[in-house]
């Protein structure tokens, strides 16, 4: 009697497992029929969940007054949530910093990544990347005491890099093609390298000119060296190929139907 029980058990559980076999299979087919999966769940959930930076102005800045994070990265993702959710509304943004946007990618907290992100041959052998939807380029944040012109006037200077980010191959390239020597010290973020430039510990401040932009105060100024072209896309998790595919079509139409140069101009980049 045992043994029959037992026995019993064993065809229940492997009648389950092949009954949820059966289902995968068939629900499978149906995402395969309607559309990629990864676009499906997103479009089941009924919000795009992005990831985006809050500390640069124009691109991704959360307004510490209003608490509203706005700008022209932000307009291109209610782009991409219109597309696939059929509502420019429904986004759920996550700060990222250069650091954390990968991580977040592929733990699946976030959809997508609009953040600055630079498409680098490296950085696609762990992500997908649309095609660029605008280039930036590196830049210096000196202090106005030092009397600095342009990167030339760097030599023998520290410059400040965060981890993670193009900007120290970039500066080494540009300071190797003007000749001169340069030292760098890195860190985690960006306010960290603003108090280090404040504080003497480095004598420039180097990312692209578009973050610069917001840690410019009355002490400093941005020097008009730009270099080292920055061709920011939106990232995806390798595997999300439904999804890379939908926001780099939506990416090229914005393109040709003239929305991108018209969000370029209407934040003023
Ligand atoms: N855009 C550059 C990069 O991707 C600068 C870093 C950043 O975006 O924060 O490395």
């Amino acid at each position: 009697m045992k043994k029959l029980g037992v026995f019993m058990v064993s065809i229940l559980l492997v009648g389950s497992l092949l009954a949820g076999c059966g289902s995968t299979t068939s629900s499978k087919t149906d995402n395969t029929a309607s559309g990629p999966k990864d676009v499906n769940a997103i479009k089941s959930r009924g919000v795009l969940k992005v990831g985006v930076k809050v500390d640069v102005p124009k691109f991704g800045y959360k307004d510490p007054q209003t608490n509203k994070t706005d700008g022209f990265e932000i307009d291109l993702a209610r782009e991409m949530a219109k597309k696939i959710v059929g509502d420019s509304n429904k986004l759920e943004l996550s700060p990222v910093t250069a650091k954390t946007r990968g991580p977040l990618l592929d733990s699946g907290d976030v959809d997508m990544v609009i953040a600055t992100f630079t498409i680098t041959e490296e950085r696609k052998q762990s992500y997908n990347f649309t095609d660029p939807y605008y280039i930036d380029g590196v830049g210096l944040l000196v202090k106005k005491a030092g009397g600095y012109q342009s990167l030339k006037d760097l030599n023998g200077k520290k410059i400040g890099v965060a981890q993670s980010a193009t900007s120290k191959k970039a500066v080494q390239a540009e300071a190797d093609k003007l000749g001169i020597k340069i030292t760098f010290q890195e860190f985690a973020t960006y306010p960290e390298i603003k108090t280090a430039l404040d504080s003497g510990r480095v004598d420039a401040f180097s990312v692209d000119r578009s973050i610069l932009y917001g840690y410019l105060d009355d002490s400093t100024v941005i020097l008009p060296d730009k270099f080292s072209p920055q061709e920011y896309g939106i990232a995806t998790k390798k595997g999300n190929d439904g999804l890379a595919k939908l926001f780099n079509d939506t990416v090229n139409e914005l393109k040709k139907s003239g929305e991108l140069d018209k969000l370029i101009k209407k934040w003023g980049l």
